[in-house]
């Protein structure tokens, strides 16, 4: 046999060991050298008679198997033709005549006629977890904490396609496997082991022993369901006549959480129930059959390429400049221990950088770091940490007033009021201490960069750094370059970005940059609706289900509808206008000033607040000034409004790419995404447009939707042009491939 990715050796008992090691990888993925592999594995343990039975396992000490290679997996149906360019049909029909699939092997090894069995030293997820299902023994860990089995496919808007939705219902039961399979939630070794999902716990160096001794004990093993008489957990034949009312509930379920918007759930619930009602052969191709038609989706596609591929390539530094080498980050200062600034100064400490904390007085400095404490302390009661990592994490940050602790600091993050000449004065007195090398960024959210570096005495070391509230929770940060920030700058930004496990996006100077710019006009689009009359009920609604994370009027609330009616003036100045004039500017005046109704921070907006800032309930009095004649949102009122919310949005970004704001669409769909939470089943702003809509069909319905309810909607002469030329977002402005540092 001529294997690359799994070594292969017969013992004198006869019993085979096939240990999974795809060779330049820390982890194993499912490539398809490994299904071939698996596939002349089977053949030689069916057809050779000294064989007796065949113990799967790893060689890599991260784990058994990751599973897919998904980078891989668009080009693996063969046959000339990139799966990307076939049919549902062709990829079927390539399906079953050539067997491409895992799930083909895995029968095949189900079925082999010895008994195999697998010893799991650490995770396996997805296809590793489905070439474990196929085995007829699982033994598993108990001394690897990091341990853990699932079928992750559906958080990627696919769906297990390796025999996982047939077999793990069959092993655990419908209900408890569909809750698995749907919400892709991985298990640790202890509960596969309770659910039945693996068979034996036992100590890594014994893993195989084990296995080896149940397969002396079984010569004979069979699958439970190839077997008479086979039963699913909960007792019933083959069919299982309460699947009909899971698939029912599962199905309000899925409505009830993601509106329908991610077609895998759904595909996986279909395919879980019809699969339950024939033999294991038949449940099989069943899936093959839904597999392909979830993969063939744009929403698989998008959310493969932005979710998976582009992730993990950003948070690797694949938009790192090449040429300078890697800058080792070892003390940071933060200026200003506000809101910002403190959790700035957290998420550094958890990466372990040295932080000063800096403000105007000592007591707001302390508090600062109390915030930092206060997060430490939930980890250690929840037996996340211990005391003492969580004491030495707090240790690294010094809070203090004094700017001569600069010294030292390899980069500097500002994040006091977002005002200019304090950002000016706070920029001088930092440079004072520091090295010419240093970096020095700022967190303003508003003010364009090339400005504020006009205070810094090295305007090429100066750089955007924006962080998003809660600094915590949210991945993304934005990096802004000035007009002259070097390659070296960005480049150490990056550094200190991934340090601190955040994903960067890198975008060009502009007020607003990117994503404020761009989210701003979905909360203007609401305001919008609710001018024309619509219940904001209605928007609210229509707006969540569209896959936003919050209803526009709720995030205007919490930015503060006095700062949307300052940007709105300054924006009708701007542009030559008297804001008096402007339905809307009116509009916010009257709920602002006259009303009092600021937002959140008020306690009232377009809602009105209970004591712990929630919502509880749409202030009803609105009325007073606007006629809310439409109060109820038949079907195609909703499709209308999603596909406003949508549009708008992806038009401003076009418009960002058009202006040079923005120059990479895989930057622009994880910005849209991580930013402001733009409907994750679609990829991102660049992939909805390119996936879902096609370039030259999303001009066409831009354009009616401009003329149905104004300029905002027309798509810009760059989307046009792309449209004749037949482009995509990803085809004209493609990812950045740059290599990581040299060192
Ligand atoms: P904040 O008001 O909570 O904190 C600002 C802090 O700066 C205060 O503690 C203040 O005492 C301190 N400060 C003032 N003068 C100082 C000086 N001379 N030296 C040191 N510290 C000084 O503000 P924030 O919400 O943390 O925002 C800070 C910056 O981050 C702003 O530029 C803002 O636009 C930006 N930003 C805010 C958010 C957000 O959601 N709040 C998000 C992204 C970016």
């Amino acid at each position: 046999m001529n294997l690359e990715t799994f070594t292969f050796d017969v013992d004198s008992d006869g019993l085979a060991v096939a240990s999974f090691d795809v060779p330049g990888r820390s982890m194993n993925t499912l490539t398809a050298k490994a299904i071939a592999d698996i596939t002349a594995i089977t053949k030689e343990v069916a057809t050779n008679d000294a064989i007796k039975g065949l113990v799967v396992t790893s060689g890599k000490s991260s784990g058994f198997c990751a599973g897919a290679d998904l980078g891989e997996m668009n080009e693996s149906a063969g046959g000339g033709k990139a799966a990307s360019e076939m049919s549902e049909d062709e990829l079927l029909k390539a399906a079953f005549e050539r067997g491409f699939s895992l799930n083909k092997t895995l029968r095949e090894l189900e079925t082999c006629g010895k008994p195999v069995a697998c010893a799991l030293n650490g995770l396996a997820l997805g296809g590793g977890l489905e070439v474990a299902l196929a085995c007829h023994y699982r033994v598993a860990a108990n001394d690897n904490p990091k341990i853990q089995f699932g079928l992750p496919e559906a958080k990627i808007g696919l769906l297990p396609g390796a025999g996982g939705t047939q077999r793990l219902p069959r092993l655990i039961g419908i209900m408890e496997a569909s809750q698995y399979i749907l919400e892709g939630k991985p298990m640790k070794a202890e509960k596969a082991a309770e659910l039945g999902v693996v068979n034996e716990l036992a100590p890594t160096a014994e893993l195989v022993d084990r296995a080896k001794a149940w397969l002396k004990a079984n010569p004979e093993a069979k699958a439970p369901w190839d077997q008479k008489g086979f039963r699913f957990p909960g007792g019933v034949p083959n069919q299982h006549p309460g699947a009909t009312q899971i698939a029912t509930m599962g199905n309000a379920m899925i409505s009830a959480k993601t509106y329908g918007n991610y077609p895998a759930q759904v595909n996986i619930l279909k395919c879980i129930y019809e699969g339950s009602q024939v033999p294991i052969d038949a449940a099989l191709r069943i899936e093959t059959r839904y597999f392909i038609n979830t993969q063939q989706r744009p929403e698989a596609k998008g959310m493969i390429r932005s979710l998976f591929l582009s992730m993990q390539e950003l948070s690797k530094g694949a938009s790192r400049p090449a040429g300078p080498a890697k800058y080792e980050l070892k003390k940071v200062a933060v200026l200003g221990a506000g809101l910002m600034g403190a959790g700035i100064a957290h998420v550094q400490a958890m990466a372990g950088i040295e932080t000063v904390l800096l403000d105007v007085d000592q007591a707001n400095a302390e508090k600062g770091k109390a915030y930092s404490k206060r997060i430490l302390d939930k980890q250690v009661s929840r037996g996340k940490m211990t005391q003492e990592k969580a004491d030495g994490i707090l240790s690294l940050i010094t809070p203090s007033t004094d700017y001569s602790l600069i010294k030292g600091a390899d980069l500097v993050v500002e994040a006091v009021f977002e005002d200019t000449e304090l950002k000016a004065k706070v920029t001088k007195m930092a440079e004072e201490h520091l090295a010419d090398t240093a970096v020095m960024g700022s967190n303003t959210s508003t003010l364009p960069i090339t400005g504020l570096a006009e205070a810094s005495i090295r305007p090429e070391n100066y750089i955007g750094i924006h962080f998003f509230s809660p600094v915590e929770r949210m991945g993304l940060v934005e990096i802004i370059l000035g007009d002259k920030t070097t390659e070296e700058t960005l480049a150490k930004t990056i550094d200190y970005v991934l340090k601190i496990r955040k994903t960067p996006i890198v975008v060009n100077d502009f007020r607003g940059f990117y994503t404020s710019r761009c989210f701003g006009t979905y909360t203007q689009e609401g305001m919008e609706m609710v001018l024309e009359g619509i219940k904001p009920a209605i928007i609210e609604n229509v707006g969540r289900q569209a896959g936003m994370p919050m209803g526009p009027l709720e995030v205007s609330d919490s930015v503060g509808l006095d700062t949307a009616l300052k940007i709105g003036r300054q924006m009708a100045k701007a542009a030559g206008m008297d804001a008096n004039e402007n339905p809307a500017s009116q509009f916010l005046a009257w709920l602002v000033e006259d009303k009092g109704r600021v937002g959140r921070k008020a306690g009232k907006g377009y809602y009105e607040y209970g004591e712990d800032g929630k919502p509880t309930r749409l202030w009803p009095d609105l009325s007073e000034k606007i006629d809310l004649k439409i109060e109820e949102c038949p079907p195609e009122l909703k499709e209308e409004l999603t596909k406003r919310f949508l549009f708008r949005q992806c038009i401003e970004v076009a418009r960002c790419f058009e202006e040079g704001v923005i120059t990479d669409a895989r930057d622009a769909d994880i910005g849209s995404i991580l930013a402001w939470g733009f409907a994750p089943y679609t990829g991102g702003c660049c992939s909805y447009m390119d996936l879902k809509w096609g370039i030259a069909d999303f001009v066409k319905e831009a354009d009616r939707l401009a003329d149905a309810y104004g300029e905002r909607f027309r798509p810009n002469a760059m989307l046009k042009e792309m449209a004749e030329k037949g482009e995509t977002f990803y085809s004209r402005f493609p990812p950045a491939q740059k290599e990581k540092a040299a060192a």
